[in-house]
């Protein structure tokens, strides 16, 4: 299938407090955040209207711009109602929302103090792309690149610069036929996979790496309150690669990923089971509650 690039599309973007053309919402070559990565992101997913967990996600990506050191010219409130409209603009009400906040034209150099900070807000129709195959499993391969210590990058940041050895990692596990890679920590942990957090299953426990250089996923945190809502216990620790071969069950958990199920990682076999196939349908009912119902639920 030829693949529809993303800026040869009809609908609209929300662009500084105007909706726009998606075709017209364009940035200049010599943006900071081009150049140099100064960039955060968020991925939000909406549901039968809703958008799951948008103040959670609004309040990292400013908080992602804070520990870039820029802050976002708009209020929470004001980029919530901007997510809103601009689903509505595209008539969309099960999405998935980016919004982007990075440094524009004013200087293109390591310095960056007097750049503009841009926030611009898109949505697509990006229904889960394993649906029915979440329960049977994807495939992890174990990177050669480490997520980076926390004094080496902001990594509790969104920010766009971090995917770089995403990318690399999920080429090299694509090129050798997996999913997606298995990102260990700087110091040989188990970490996350490119794009969603991790969990495993040993003896009925849920084990868990602690988000120490890589993010606390929202995903992440409302699948421990659903865990410990069905009275399963949750154990944060460093696990070594090595707990692979005690796990009965692993998954990933993610605002795009959802809860999906993983069935190898390297030369370990796993049979989704019982916690996973328990943990994937509440998170697919939670998610299509109203957003006061969620709150009363899910921490
Ligand atoms: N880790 C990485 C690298 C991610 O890109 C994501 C998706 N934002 C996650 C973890 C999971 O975060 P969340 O559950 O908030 O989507």
């Amino acid at each position: 299938m030829p693949l529809i690039p993303f800026d040869d599309r009809d609908g609209f973007i929300w662009w500084e407090g105007k909706l726009i053309p998606w075709r017209d919402a364009k940035i200049h070559v010599l943006s900071h955040g081009l150049h140099y990565a100064s960039a955060v992101f968020e991925g939000e997913r909406a549901y039968a209207g809703n958008i799951f967990k948008l103040q959670a996600h609004t309040e990292r990506l400013i908080n992602s711009g804070k520990i870039l050191g820029f802050d976002i010219p708009f209020t929470a409130d004001e980029i919530n109602k901007a997510c809103y409209e601009v689903m509505a603009a595209n008539n969309l009400t099960d999405a998935y929302i980016r919004p982007i906040a990075w440094r524009g034209t004013e200087q293109i150099a390591v310095s960056a103090q007097q750049t503009k900070i841009h926030l611009a807000i898109a949505c697509w129709n990006w229904p889960n792309f394993l649906g029915a195959d979440r329960l049977k499993g994807v495939t992890l391969q174990t990177a050669h690149w480490r997520r980076p210590h926390p004094q080496t990058a902001p990594t509790a940041s969104k920010a766009a610069g971090l995917y770089m050895i995403g990318t690399l990692s999920k080429h090299t596990a694509e090129a050798a036929g997996f999913t997606d890679s298995l990102m260990l920590t700087w110091d040989g942990f188990l970490g996350e996979s490119t794009g969603a957090n991790m969990f495993m299953a040993i003896d009925g426990k849920l084990h868990t790496p602690v988000p120490d250089c890589f993010l606390d996923g929202i995903t992440r945190r409302t699948v421990i309150a659903l865990a410990k809502a069905r009275g399963i216990e949750i154990i944060e620790r460093h696990i070594p690669p090595e707990d692979l071969t005690l796990a009965q069950e692993v998954f990933l958990a993610g605002t795009a990923a959802e809860v999906t199920a993983v069935r190898q990682i390297d030369d370990h076999h796993f049979t989704p089971g019982q916690i996973t196939e328990t943990l994937l349908h509440d998170y697919e009912a939670l998610v299509l509650m109203a957003p006061e119902e969620v709150a009363k639920r899910a921490a």
